[in-house]
């Protein structure tokens, strides 16, 4: 085992630089080797004060340009965080763990989110209703929030961020954002080369720290207007309850244990290859991940055999290792809340087809990996049916009918994504119309489109991310009565 340079860094950018938190320092680690290589100090009740406090300098000017010129500013900000690609992916790997490829997929798509609501500040825009009564007109305007809360997990560090901050400025809001504890450095830096790109000073900060010091003191910050949250379902539903107080405004992304539903009639080959790669991308620690699979009996044994097949070749490997397809889970504790799953289950029923533990390759032994994962007809009432696991852990159960399938998939505290995998639009059609959650892919996997509304139903959230729709989470509007004539 090598020793690693452990780089200090000050944890915090507002007013448009460094700003050194006064906090304990909290350790980043590699999850590929399991060592320290970072020390952030938390930011305190101070620290937080200071970065909302240059957000809520920033807003007046912010928010009083042009939205087209808002969009131009940021715009020319994300072109130049893109030139600087080759240095977020590599960051990104080290600091959460996943391969390259995926690092690459996630900063490019998070700088595209950026874009597409560039565009977008061209259709931000009130309403207006004539003839309310004669010689009355209504107009509805849209106003900016204030200062926004961006809180974020450390599963999907830049997109998640860029989610909120995107809707967020362009409609004329300041942000704060705090990464998750295990993941500040790719935020640090984006939000530095944003700066450089000419994001003027204040309109987007970052102070990172624990959720209980640095996360409570901004969501219960005076001057914060709105928190967009991502994480999980019980620190959601407490950030909900902290923000009643000033009546703030609140959107939750949060847990899921997404169904995905295989008809006899679906393409099987493709199916298999979804579930497998919708299970175990980022390994396995994706809010959207295909968490629980129905299969119809006569053509299950086909399906589990192809997919546990795939599970058995993917090649695990640390994330900056060319080649390597799964990589580390994110951290220690992760990966035994996913072992106590594991086995927990197993204690109660199913069948293990592949994995089940770490991999014996010694090479990987002081990494936080964890083989690919596949458990058979486990017990209803499991936890790998009634949690959320997160990781590379993919229950199957076989299934008479749609109906049942329906049933199972909605049997479930969540309500995020969903999939079905059927030739017959009929089916299809019924699946789409009957399962409980803010999306349902037919035919296809856990890609999820800035073009369309995302957000879950039941305990999986409140609010919508994506789309024209996300506007509406970062604006009030105001009704204003015109009446002319005398
Ligand atoms: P988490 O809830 O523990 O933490 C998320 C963020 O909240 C972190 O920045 C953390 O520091 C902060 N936080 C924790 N306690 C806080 C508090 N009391 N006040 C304010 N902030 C606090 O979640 P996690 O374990 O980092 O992430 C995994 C979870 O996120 C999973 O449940 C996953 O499904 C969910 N997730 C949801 C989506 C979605 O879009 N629905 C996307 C990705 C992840």
């Amino acid at each position: 085992m090598s020793t690693q340079t452990i780089q200090t860094y000050a944890g915090g950018f507002f007013d448009g630089r460094e700003h050194t938190n006064g906090g304990d320092p909290l350790p980043v680690t590699d999850p590929g080797i399991g060592q320290v290589f970072a020390e952030v100090p938390g930011g305190t009740e101070a620290d937080v004060d200071a970065a909302v406090r240059s957000a809520a300098r920033a807003f007046p000017d912010w928010s009083a340009l042009a939205v087209r010129e808002r969009g131009e500013i940021l715009g020319r900000a994300a072109r130049h965080a893109e030139q600087h690609l080759d240095e977020l992916v590599p960051l990104l790997t080290r600091e959460q763990g996943k391969t390259l490829r995926d690092s690459r997929i996630e900063v490019t798509k998070a700088l595209d989110t950026l874009m597409h609501y560039v565009g977008l500040s061209r259709a931000l825009r009130g309403a207006h209703t004539p003839n309310l009564d004669p010689g009355v007109e209504g107009i509805v305007l849209r106003r900016p929030l204030g200062v926004v809360a961006a809180i974020v997990p450390w599963n999907f560090p830049t997109t998640l961020l860029c989610n909120k901050v995107a809707p967020a400025l362009v409609a004329g809001n300041t942000v704060v954002a705090k990464p998750a504890g295990t993941t500040p450095l790719t935020t640090l830096r984006l939000a530095e080369l944003l700066a450089d790109g000419g994001l003027p000073p204040g309109v987007f900060n970052v102070v990172t720290g624990s959720g209980s010091v640095t996360g409570t003191a901004l969501v219960k910050h005076p001057q914060v207007r709105k928190i967009a949250f991502t994480g999980s379902t019980p620190v959601g539903e407490r950030i909900m309850a902290l923000a009643a107080r000033g009546t703030k405004r609140v959107t939750l992304e949060l847990g899921g244990s997404d169904p995905m539903i295989i008809c006899d009639d679906a393409d099987l080959a493709a199916a298999a290859s979804a579930a497998s790669m919708g299970r175990f991308y980022n390994c396995g620690q994706a809010c959207l991940a295909i968490k629980r699979v129905y299969v119809f009996e006569p053509v299950a044994d086909e399906v589990i055999e192809s997919i546990t097949s795939k599970a058995k070749r993917l090649k695990v490997g640390r994330g900056d290792v060319e080649g390597s397809q799964m990589g580390p889970m994110h951290s220690a504790g992760q990966r035994r809340e996913l072992s106590g799953q594991v086995e927990r289950t197993l204690a109660l029923g199913g069948t293990l087809t592949t994995g089940g533990g770490p991999p014996d390759d010694p090479e990987l032994a002081d990494g936080f990996f964890y083989s690919p994962t596949v458990i058979v007809d486990p017990p209803h009432d499991s936890p790998m049916a009634t949690e959320e696991v997160f990781g590379p852990a993919l229950p199957i159960w076989r299934v008479e009918d749609l109906a049942e399938a329906i049933e199972r998939a909605n049997a479930s505290q969540f309500g995020l994504g969903s999939s079905v995998w059927t030739r017959d639009l009929h089916r299809a059609r019924q699946a789409a119309e009957q399962i409980e959650a803010g999306y349902t892919w037919i035919n296809s996997r856990t890609k999820v489109y800035d073009e369309l509304p995302f957000g879950g139903w039941k305990s999986s959230g409140y609010g919508k991310e994506h789309g024209e729709e996300a506007f509406s989470y970062y604006t009030e509007t105001k009704s204003v009565v015109v009446t002319s004539g005398p």
